[in-house]
């Protein structure tokens, strides 16, 4: 065991994603992690490889004071030196003030004081699909904050504000000072002081964390950890979409996913609301259906509703591959069946050699040359993303296709979204999360790929473009036709249920 009461940037951005993740990493036990998967390996690899490029470039532009080589003992002070004498750019630097620490990867002199600037190899802010605008990255504004902050305990910050410099080229402004959001109007200033007192009391032990399952579970470094921990505490948060911040309201009162089950929800509803802030009555009904599901002697999976599903000769399962960090599509995966024959399957994909914008155009349009010769097909997808990614690539590529053809490609008549249509709108299973993975292999389909996942698939191809190794082309094809192939799989039992 060993402590610390240190706050550092790195402490604010885990804790955004896990605060049960600060308090493991500080007084966890080390012998118990998960090794280090291929696909975070790459992304700090990659996160390396863009900052010194960036920096590089950046020097054969103007000076930049580079403070890498020294040694952490004495950094901090040659930062405070750098700043003392009006440096332009460091390069680096260290930060210490209080129980603040941290490393912007540069300082930039404005007027008489310095912002903090940090490099990241994916963008800069978050969202800003059709349905909404982008908007800063809470993990990368807390460690902003905490930059901003340490420069004006020490004097030398130029206001409230910092930037990201990100994959795509652009200077992102991180602005502490504006509101954001119209029901509770908040700045990331607020949001950075939260997580600065959470982090404090998770590192001086005040606060004792508990695991959450979420998404995040899958990278992190705890994940057999903690999975073992919450399967032994029967824990809330294995019940879909019931997440960390209903887990803290509701488990005083119903601790485990067993009490949901046996207990009555309508003791704890008036009208539309229940006793725990943030749960309304009607999700509160679902998840005691749902815990009601995973405790029963025989669990499987039932429909909540009638279902009409369109029924044609010819069915595609159709899943995409993407990078979105490097802003890529790589591969657009279609498994064709005939006569709802399973032995007539053929799997027809796409795929980009190049991660090159050419070599994206070139695959997008093959595919709009198939969809079109395929007409008569209904397609079947699991989640938005296709859909997403398919508006913004015809914007990227007009060429290819009309903004009309997409949406008629994926309106109902001609598309069926299994996850949002079928899964969430109609199901109920007695499983953890509803990911393709999770509901096929409950079904009993298994990938032929050890370490099947979206994130893997994304290792592979980076390593394929740098490697040209076709056993790794293989496998990334491989890969995704079994994706489709699990949303067939899918479909099938949902069909079964409905008759
Ligand atoms: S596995 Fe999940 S709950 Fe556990 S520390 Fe990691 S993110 Fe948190």
């Amino acid at each position: 065991m060993s402590g610390t009461t240190t706050v550092t940037a790195a402490h604010l951005y885990d804790l955004v994603s896990c605060p049960h993740r600060v308090m493991l990493d500080a007084f966890g036990d080390l012998t118990q992690r998960d090794e280090i998967g291929p696909f975070v390996r790459m992304l700090w690899e990659r996160g390396s490889a863009y900052e010194a490029s960036v920096i590089e470039k950046l020097a054969g532009i103007e000076p930049v004071l580079d403070l890498s080589t020294v040694p952490l003992g004495e950094r901090e002070a040659r930062t405070l030196d750098a700043m003392r004498n009006g440096v332009a750019l460091i390069y680096q630097g260290r930060l210490r003030a209080g129980d603040l620490l941290g490393s912007p990867d540069l300082l930039r002199m404005e007027g008489a004081g310095y912002v903090p600037i940090d490099i990241k190899s994916g963008r800069g802010e978050e969202g800003g699909d059709e349905d909404s605008d982008p908007s800063p990255k809470e993990h990368y504004a807390v460690q902003l904050g905490l930059y901003v902050d340490a420069l004006e305990q020490l004097g030398f910050s130029a206001g409230r504000r910092a930037y990201v410099w990100d994959i795509l080229g652009n200077e992102v402004l991180y602005d502490f000072a504006v509101l954001y959001g119209t029901r509770n109007p908040r700045t990331l200033w607020s949001d950075y002081q939260d997580a600065l007192s959470s982090a404090r009391r998770i590192l001086s032990r005040a606060d004792i964390t508990r695991p959450a399952y979420a998404a995040s579970c899958k990278l992190c470094h705890w994940y057999s950890h903690c999975l073992d921990a919450l399967q032994t505490a029967d824990d809330l948060t294995l019940i879909p979409k019931l997440g960390r911040s209903l887990q803290t309201v509701m488990i005083d009162q119903i601790p485990t996913i067993a009490d949901l089950a046996s207990a009555n929800p309508d003791a704890y509803i008036t009208g539309t609301r229940t006793v725990f802030r943030g749960l309304g009555a009607d999700r509160l009904r679902t998840f005691h259906e749902r815990a009601k599901l995973i405790k029963s002697d025989n669990p499987q999976p039932r429909l909540l509703q009638p279902l009409q599903l369109p029924s044609r000769h010819l069915e595609i399962f159709f899943d995409i591959e993407a990078d979105p960090m490097q802003d890529i599509c790589y591969l657009h995966g279609f498994l064709e069946r005939r006569g709802g024959d399973n032995a007539s399957e053929r799997f027809v994909p796409f795929f980009a050699d190049d991660a090159t914008r050419e070599a994206e155009e070139q695959v997008f349009r093959d595919a709009w040359t198939y969809l079109r010769a395929n007409s008569d097909a209904v397609i079947f997808y699991y989640s938005k993303y296709e859909r997403t990614a398919y508006r913004k690539l015809q914007a990227r590529y007009p060429g290819a296709c009309t903004a009309e053809e997409v949406e008629a490609l994926f309106a109902r008549d001609r598309s069926v979204d299994l996850y949002f249509d079928v899964v969430e709108a109609a199901t109920m299973w007695p499983t953890r999360d509803h990911s393709i993975k999770t509901l096929a292999k409950f079904l009993g389909f298994s990938w032929r790929d050890t370490d099947p996942s979206g994130a893997a698939s994304i290792e592979w191809y980076q390593r394929w473009t740098e490697q040209r190794d076709p056993a790794i082309k293989s496998r990334i094809l491989e890969y995704n036709e079994d994706d489709c192939r699990a949303t067939r799989v899918l479909l099938d039992a949902v069909r079964r249920m409905a008759s």
